[in-house]
């Protein structure tokens, strides 16, 4: 069954101007294991859509449901990566890859194990005690896409994770994407704004149109993967 479901959502933003309609009427699923890439222009409800299948804030209308449930805030069946990492400055490498873990009561041997291959899984070890000022965007990312996986959640999301680094490290990162997706299992869902991108990894790109304040038409396109 479909681990995702995106049922009938609409929200709206009450500002100055009068009433924003940022989502209408979306409504799809992401099947366990799919690799999905929603795309579309600046504006057209991107990172709304995030917000609400992460659980960050609600619907004005529908639901989300992950494995059936209810998503009504962030929780440890989802992984989440933003673009700007949102890593714990004060924490090592090390340390914030093991944040998801702390909660779960995960034994002190078990837990080191696990730290030490996500570490080894993104590539970054040799660098478990650094601190993330002493990385580069895309080892930064790394260790975002690490703790992240670390509670082994069954669904990955990813907001434009790659749209900070240039362009030789996303290619890098893309590439390494695909590698543990298809290791992990994980079901992915990834937003950007880049089609070249949704194309490379996805394998259905879900199009949301620029229809301001209105109903947003949502295309589904099967791609071969190259
Ligand atoms: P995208 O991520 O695709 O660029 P957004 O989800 O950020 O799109 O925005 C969708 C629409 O909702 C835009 O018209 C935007 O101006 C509006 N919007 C987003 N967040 C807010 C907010 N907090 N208050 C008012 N309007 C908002
Ligand atoms: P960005 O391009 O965002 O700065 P990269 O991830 O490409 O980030 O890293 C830039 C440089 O950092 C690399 O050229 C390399 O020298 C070093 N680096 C990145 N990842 C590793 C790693 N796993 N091990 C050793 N050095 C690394």
């Amino acid at each position: 069954g479909s681990t995702v479901r995106i049922e009938n959502v609409s929200k709206q933003y009450d500002s100055k101007q009068g009433t924003v309609q940022a989502l209408g009427g979306i409504e799809f699923s992401v099947e366990r294991g799919e690799f999905v890439c929603i795309v579309g222009p600046s504006g057209c409800g991107k990172t709304t859509l995030f917000r609400i299948l992460a659980g960050l804030e609600p619907p004005t209308d529908g639901e989300v449901l992950l494995n059936g449930s209810t998503v009504t805030e962030p929780n440890a069946d989802m992984g989440i990566v933003f673009q700007e990492y949102h890593l714990f400055p004060w924490q090592t490498v090390q340390e914030n890859v093991a944040f998801g873990l702390e909660k779960a009561d995960t034994p002190a041997d078990e837990k080191r194990q696990r730290v030490q291959h996500l570490v080894d899984l993104v590539g970054l070890e040799g660098f478990e005690d650094s601190y993330p000022k002493a990385l580069s965007g895309g080892m930064k990312q790394r260790v975002a896409l690490a703790r992240a996986l670390a509670i082994d959640p069954s669904l990955l999301l990813m907001d434009e994770p790659f749209g900070a680094v240039d362009a030789q490290t996303r290619e890098m990162l893309q590439d390494e994407l695909i590698e543990i997706w298809q290791e992990t299992g994980k079901t992915v869902l990834f937003v950007t704004h880049d089609v070249e991108e949704a194309v490379k990894l996805a394998d259905r790109v879900v199009v949301m149109g620029k229809n301001p304040g209105s109903i947003r038409e949502i295309v589904e396109i099967d791609v071969d993967r190259p």
